[in-house]
């Protein structure tokens, strides 16, 4: 037991920042006199407020969290084509890079986005409330906040069942938290029961919904903070324009802004949000304290920042004296957490650096990395030693005299951890549908795992401070500068699954199954043994092979050599050495790169989906635009078809005529503006007799309404169906749609993914046939998920159906209706 709260301890120590300018530490040193927590909840990124974050965190000068309870993993990506788990990983980082700007902490529940969901019923049911209701619990009962504001209110109003959702746990959470009966194995790991002094709901004005009313609680959060040189309107514009693949760019605003709220538990605030909370250490009836903190602030040199450093260890050494004391849990967590803060202060005001360079950004186990440990003390602060830690190795700086002078310690380390060690905590265990599970319980709440593999100690006297050195590759490019990323850990050998979907039924010949083999090293003429695991069964089968370092080597087979059954299968395939040393390898690892966020790498399972239905396809040529990013001309080519990637360039009467069917990525016409000078020739394309089959766009920008991308006027509205179970109506049973080249059945609306589909179609005439209604439960059916019209020769087809979700899954019945929208203008001409 001791052990368990000894490591969560380690895992809540600060990690190191940048250095911070005297003046942002001067704000530093007056957050050491403030004595409360405020923790804002709500669903996704980009749900939190970051003006009223910005203004608590920094006006106010309270810790400040935010717990997301999800990682934003279900939205669309307006950067790039990463999508679910990869999109998650983006929004951890946006958030993070947010919060570095506003200066809050983040936290995360086990909640993974699955996309929209219209009732919190829906949400709980998949997430599993219990497991959220934990996490929530558990990150109450650490970061002990004295109010919980929610973003959102317990019913529709909130928008979004995730939202309200939310509300709901703000709420259950602050209760539950309190009380010793509920979670109560969670206390064997240092957390004791926990009673916030309020929860407040901040409410809103968006769009069309309006929930302030002038009776609520308000106040002016629009203040300037001249030590940071902003107002709070611009922090927080600062702050949410950092969520980049949410297009979330927002413009400065300056001077008072009101902020308003209803009061959900406890008594009503009349003057402050913490009214009642006690603040200040003489509240907390250590004056003492309260002395030394004002002289530190009064005292401070703002061109000699590292004079307060002998002022902040003994006020450090106080703290810690008084937390070994004191017996009130709040004061003694307070303690606690300014100890860390005065820790990390220390640092700053010395303005030592430290740095922990590693001669690659991926290394393999076994690897030997060369490892540099920069010094540099930049000020007069006079610690006593220094050692830097790395694997239990302690490697002292040996000129501590040395003023200003950067000094390196080389080491040569053999790389023992394994790439597990620094793939994403969540991702580590396989996820559940609506969760992701945690093989470690003390990382709950975590936006990653803290990276402690090198520390630097710092002796003043008998004070020592241990600081966390994130471990590095460092490089310049010759436009951005110097760029450093995290030092991560890759396998030896990684396979990755060239064409993840294999359609065996469509009468054409399939795509073969092509397994990459990249060894990280020279290995030399080699037998492989290949495995295609299928549950408990597996087919085994031996190649040669020359595995020559970082060439990638491809093995074809053919889909009756890895799978012998009649039903459609999910295959993962694993690649083992012969030589007696090899353990199985799986996994590929994925690279997200983007300049706002630190490079993401994580080690990604392959599998083969070998879809054996028949799914009759025409010889139809198709050309694809694409849009914001999918797979759907993959899937497209797995099915046998002709395609061809189009681009501007190419949309002329005389190249277009070549195609039978020309299909729009999601969201082209948000994505390529220039899509709109197109439509008089997509539109005398497709009266000649083209079809042209538009995947779904969104509202936005408004341009795209009526006729600008339709030979007949309709509105893209924000109709979805979201339950992707949900029954679906035949409403025209004869048309070709359903009939031909497949027939289409109930069955074909089985185990679809995620959603049904978003963006419906609405108010068009009856130039447009609907043969699909659905809907969610308890809701109106909706018949603008596939419209069809004849215009001349040809078919005008807007689809807000989710194809791009449910192809890559190897959905059957997605693969037969779309391969029947791409024959209409096959069939009754
Ligand atoms: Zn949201």
């Amino acid at each position: 037991m001791k052990r368990c709260y000894l490591l969560i301890t380690l895992l809540l120590a600060i990690q190191s920042f940048g250095q911070l300018s005297s003046s942002e530490i001067h704000l530093g040193l007056q957050k050491l006199g403030v004595t409360g927590t405020a923790l804002y909840l709500a669903a996704h990124p980009d749900d939190e407020n970051t003006r009223l974050i910005s203004y608590l965190a920094n006006e106010k000068k309270l810790r400040t969290g935010y717990l997301s309870l999800t990682r934003g993993d279900g939205g669309q990506n307006l950067i790039g084509s990463e999508l679910g788990i990869e999109l998650g990983l983006i929004r951890t980082q946006e958030l993070l890079a947010a919060r570095r700007i506003d200066g809050a902490e983040q936290f995360f529940t086990r909640a993974f986005d699955f996309g929209f969901s219209k009732s919190p019923d829906e949400a709980f049911d998949i997430w599993n409330k219990e497991k959220i209701l934990h996490d929530a619990v558990w990150v109450i009962r650490k970061f002990k906040p004295d109010i919980i504001i929610a973003r959102f209110p317990e019913d529709n109003r909130a928008g979004h069942g995730h939202h309200w959702a939310s509300a709901i746990i703000a709420r259950e959470a602050a209760i539950a938290a309190a009380d010793p009966n509920k979670f109560p194995e969670q206390f064997q790991y240092g957390l004791q029961p926990w009673e916030v002094t309020r929860v407040l709901w901040n409410t809103f004005s968006f769009g069309r919904t309006s929930t302030i009313s002038d009776d609520q609680f308000k106040i002016d959060v629009g203040q300037f903070n001249p030590l940071l040189g902003k107002g709070y309107g611009e922090i927080s514009a600062e702050s949410r324009s950092q969520h980049k693949s949410q297009g979330f760019g927002v413009p400065n605003s300056y001077g008072q802004a009101f902020e308003y709220f209803v009061t959900i538990l406890g008594t009503a605030p009349e003057k402050e949000l913490t009214d009642g909370v006690k603040l200040s250490w003489d509240a907390l009836k250590y004056p003492s304290i309260e002395k030394a903190v004002q002289h530190l602030i009064a005292e401070f040199d703002h061109s000699n920042p590292s004079a307060s450093v002998p002022g902040l260890t003994a006020l450090y050494n106080q703290l810690q004296d008084a937390r070994g004391k004191e017996t009130d849990l709040r004061t003694k967590h307070i303690l606690e957490q300014k100890a860390k803060e005065t820790q990390n202060l220390i640092l700053q005001a010395s303005g030592i650096y430290a740095e922990a360079i590693a001669d690659r950004q991926f290394a393999i186990p076994g690897d030997t990395v060369n490892i540099q440990l920069g010094f540099v003390n930049r000020g007069n602060a006079s610690p006593t030693e220094v050692h830097f830690i790395h694997e239990g190795k302690a490697y002292p700086v040996t000129e501590l005299s040395k003023k200003n002078i950067f000094q390196e310690i080389k080491l040569k380390y053999r790389i023992i951890e394994s790439p597990e060690d620094t793939q994403p905590y969540w991702l580590k265990k396989p996820k559940a549908e609506g969760h992701f599970n945690l093989d470690n319980i003390l990382l709950t709440g975590f936006p990653e795992e803290p990276d402690g593999r090198v520390k630097l100690k710092l002796s003043f006297g008998n004070t020592h401070l241990e600081y966390p050195v994130s471990l590095q590759y460092k490089y310049t490019d010759p436009v951005k500068g110097e760029i450093r990323q995290k030092m991560v850990y890759h396998p030896a050998i990684q396979i990755e699954v060239k064409h993840s979907v294999i359609l065996t039924g469509t009468g054409r010949t399939p795509l073969p199954v092509v397994i990459r083999v990249i060894p990280a090293d020279h290995y030399g003429e080699q037998e492989l043994e290949f495995k295609f695991i299928n549950g408990n069964n597996q087919i085994r089968i031996i190649r040669k092979a020359n595995l020559r370092k970082n060439i990638p080597v491809e093995f074809s087979f053919n889909h009756h050599e890895i799978y012998n059954g009649k039903n459609s299968v999910r295959l993962v395939p694993e690649v083992n050495i012969l030589n007696g040393k090899s353990k199985g390898y799986r996994q590929s690892v994925r690279i997200i790169r983007y300049d706002h966020i630190p490079d993401i790498s994580y080690l990604k399972e392959g599998e083969i989906k070998l879809v054996k239905e028949e799914i009759k396809i025409t010889d139809s040529k198709i050309a694809y635009i694409p849009g914001a990013g999918d797979a759907v001309m993959e899937a497209l080519q797995a099915m046998g078809y002709q395609v061809a990637l189009i681009a501007e360039a190419d949309l002329q009467p005389n190249i277009l005529k070549s195609y039978d069917v020309v299909i729009t990525g999601i969201r082209a016409y948000n994505t390529n503006s220039w899509l709109l000078k197109y439509y008089d020739v997509l539109m005398d394309y497709v009266k000649n007799g083209g079809s042209l089959i538009l995947q779904y766009n969104t509202t936005i920008p408004q341009e795209l309404i009526k006729s600008s991308i339709s030979p007949f006027p309709f509105f893209i509205g924000r109709g979805r169906v979201t339950e992707e179970d949900s029954p679906v109506n035949f409403l025209m049973p004869s048309h070709a749609v359903l009939n031909f080249p497949n027939k289409i059945q109930q069955q074909d609306f089985n185990g679809w993914v995620q959603e049904r589909g978003l963006y419906f179609a609405q108010d068009f005439g009856n130039e447009f046939e609907a043969p699909l209604g659905m809907a969610d439960k308890n809701e109106e059916l909706q018949n603008g998920s596939l419209i069809i019209a004849k215009y001349g020769e040809g078919r005008f087809v807007y689809t807000g159906l989710a194809f791009f979700r449910q192809l890559p899954a190897g959905v059957p019945g997605a693969y037969k209706l779309l391969a029947n929208i791409i024959a209409l203008n096959k069939n009754g001409k």
